[in-house]
């Protein structure tokens, strides 16, 4: 499963997204750029459904009409703000290089008018002194196009730098805008937006998709007795438990507080619950330390609700039943993987593994 949104598939959609700018006669603004983006990249289906529609009625992308998809569709978080100013400073480099080109091709176009017209007077020279002066103003303009060539050369080796940089600023801010801060691992928005294909390929296929919802076990207490800071250094520990175990084979994300999700493709629900119980028991077995006075702070536990998708599910029923699971864990006594089995029966599986 690829972690993050391909950078080559972010310059197909840039490049897709000016395409279409250009010919439905939209300005390159950043804003709009963001949704002719989004468009091209598919992220919305009611994007999509709404811009179709616009496309094939033939309508006006009035100023009027781009706010208002702005306002319905564009992001307004920083992650999306960070991309706009990206946008705006990569179209300003796509005019400098044309502006490069053009400011060359009008002195090679003037060049080669000249050079039609010194071969006329070549033709009526009729004196040594006359073809000298041509063949002289011929080397002056020669000079003159090497120079502007040689400018454009240079203007191009500093746009490639340019347009390096925004890349690597572009695929900083696509990595941010899915990526938790504090433990590094993807966000809830990123796994929203995976869970939505992950749900539409099951529904389409037979292959089984299991999906764990995780919860610390009383991390309030354990924020209350040791201090935000070292529940802080746990959160990251147990984040990188959960992804380490679940590897290539699944996404683990932080959902959002000490909550965490894991999206298992291709996996029966006895798999994963081999895989949830590992977790759990990982977790469970560990002693949290202090690194430097080695003071131990005790051990923590989770809760798991897991659950296989079923047909005719989407995602909200789908996470609801997981979360729904995580929950009876938590009223059956906690440190535990609660698991549906295929008629809907809630079951308590601990393992010994
Ligand atoms: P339960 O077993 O029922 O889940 O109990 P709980 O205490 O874990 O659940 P509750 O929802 O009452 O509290 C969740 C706690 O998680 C409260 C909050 O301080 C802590 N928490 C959420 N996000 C963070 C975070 O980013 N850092 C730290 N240190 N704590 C967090
Ligand atoms: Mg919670
Ligand atoms: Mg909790």
């Amino acid at each position: 499963m690829s972690e993050f949104p391909d950078i080559k598939d972010a310059r197909i959609f840039a490049q897709a997204a000016l395409n279409n700018m250009s010919r439905n006669g939209v300005p390159p603004g950043p804003r709009n750029f963001e949704i002719w983006f989004a468009y091209a990249a598919g992220t919305s289906p009611e994007l999509t459904a709404q811009m179709d529609q616009l496309i094939e009625a033939g309508s006006d992308f009035t100023t009027d009409v781009s706010r208002d998809l702005f306002d319905r569709f564009g992001d307004q978080d920083s992650g999306a703000e960070q991309a706009r100013l990206i946008s705006h400073d990569l179209l300003g480099t796509l005019r400098f290089i044309q502006d490069a080109f053009d400011a060359t091709e009008l002195g090679q176009l003037e060049f080669y008018e000249r050079l039609d017209h010194y071969s006329e007077r070549l033709e009526s020279a009729d004196s040594a002194a006359d073809i000298t002066r041509i063949l002289e103003e011929i080397v002056v303009d020669t000079v003159q196009v090497r120079e502007q060539t040689g400018n454009l050369k240079s203007k191009l080796a500093e746009s490639t730098k340019l347009v390096r940089d925004l890349r690597n600023r572009l695929e900083s801010a696509n990595k941010d805008a899915v990526t938790d801060p504090l433990t590094g691992i993807p966000n809830r928005r990123y796994f929203e937006v995976e869970l939505d294909k992950a749900v539409a390929e099951a529904e389409a296929g037979n292959d089984p998709l299991s999906l764990m919802f995780i919860d610390i076990d009383r991390f309030k207490d354990f924020n209350d007795k040791h201090g935000h800071h070292t529940g802080d250094i746990v959160l990251r520990l147990v984040a990188w438990q959960i992804s380490d175990c679940v590897g290539e084979r699944g996404l683990a994300c932080r959902y959002g507080g000490e909550e965490f999700v894991v999206l298992l493709k291709n996996t029966d629900d006895h798999t994963a619950l081999v895989m949830a119980e590992k977790i759990r028991i990982m977790i469970s077995r560990k002693e949290v330390t202090h690194r430097k006075s080695g003071k131990s702070f005790g051990r923590i536990t989770i809760s798991c609700g897991l659950t296989l998708f079923k047909p005719g599910d989407d995602p909200g029923s789908f996470l609801g039943r997981a979360d729904s699971l995580l929950y009876q864990a938590k009223e059956a006594g906690r440190n535990r993987v609660m698991r549906s089995t295929p008629d809907d029966e809630a079951m308590n599986q601990t393992m010994r593994l």
